[in-house]
């Protein structure tokens, strides 16, 4: 994608005695320094972790999965986090042309076979693209469904570490420190949409509803299979 120059802007401070993010912090300035990615899909929550990786260090590698089947908000949302956060190295991780010619050539595989649809537009473009890291950071939080009760700070997963530190972040601490650092929210959040992917696989959720029961609702799948789920 186009880089956008950084918006200046005064940025309250937040890191400092969060275990989450003095785990972040230190692997990205130190333990893994050059060494780790980000991985966000720009959607309801991610303008949290983006918001400390640029406090951090606002040259480290962000990996959008751009499958093409976004919501045009989520691309407009990712453009404008970009700048806001002055981010210099988001990359959008594409599928492969010819793999994607042979498993899903209409564009219709999300309808009959959604785990296939996943793998050729999500989970294989990501393993290329963290060949070359040796750790990688995403936004997961317990409190988000189920089968994230028990995200620890730490995974080790195909041998890279794996830092998620938002696991113990609430939704009402999340709102409160996107609410103090004037962060711009996804547009679709306030149209009932509290986790966001695909467009052809994300519905907006009902009152009392679990906040990813939006997601690839009516089926059995409720990860995309870039993340394994935890065991509680
Ligand atoms: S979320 Fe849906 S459209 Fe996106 S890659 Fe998975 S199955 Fe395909």
């Amino acid at each position: 994608m186009t880089q956008i120059a950084a918006a200046s802007f005064a940025e309250p401070r937040l890191v400092a005695d969060d275990e989450g993010v003095r785990l972040l912090r230190a692997a990205i300035t130190a333990e893994y320094a050059g060494r780790i990615a980000v991985v966000s899909s720009f959607g309801a929550d991610s303008a949290m972790l983006l918001a400390l990786v640029a406090e951090i260090d606002p040259a480290t590698p962000v990996l959008f999965l751009e499958t093409g089947m976004h919501f045009a908000e989520t691309l407009a949302h990712r453009d404008a986090l970009v700048a806001r956060l002055g981010l210099t190295d988001v990359r959008d991780i594409r599928p492969d042309p010819v793999e994607l010619a042979a498993n899903d050539p209409d564009g219709e595989l999300h309808r009959w076979i959604p785990d296939d649809c996943c793998a050729v537009r999500k989970v294989a473009p990501l393993a290329r693209a963290l060949a070359g890291f040796d750790a990688w950071a995403t936004g997961r939080r317990r409190q988000q469904s189920r089968t994230r009760a028990a995200l620890p700070f730490v995974e080790t997963e195909a041998g890279r570490r794996k830092f998620n530190p938002l696991a113990d972040w609430s939704a009402e601490r999340i709102l409160a420190e996107l609410a103090r650092r004037d962060l711009p929210r996804h547009p679709l959040v306030a149209r009932g949409y509290p986790s966001i992917g695909c467009a052809p696989c994300t519905r907006a959720v009902r009152p009392g509803e679990d906040p990813r029961a939006g997601r690839w609702a009516g089926q059995a799948k409720t990860e995309c299979g870039i993340h394994v789920p935890v065991a509680a």
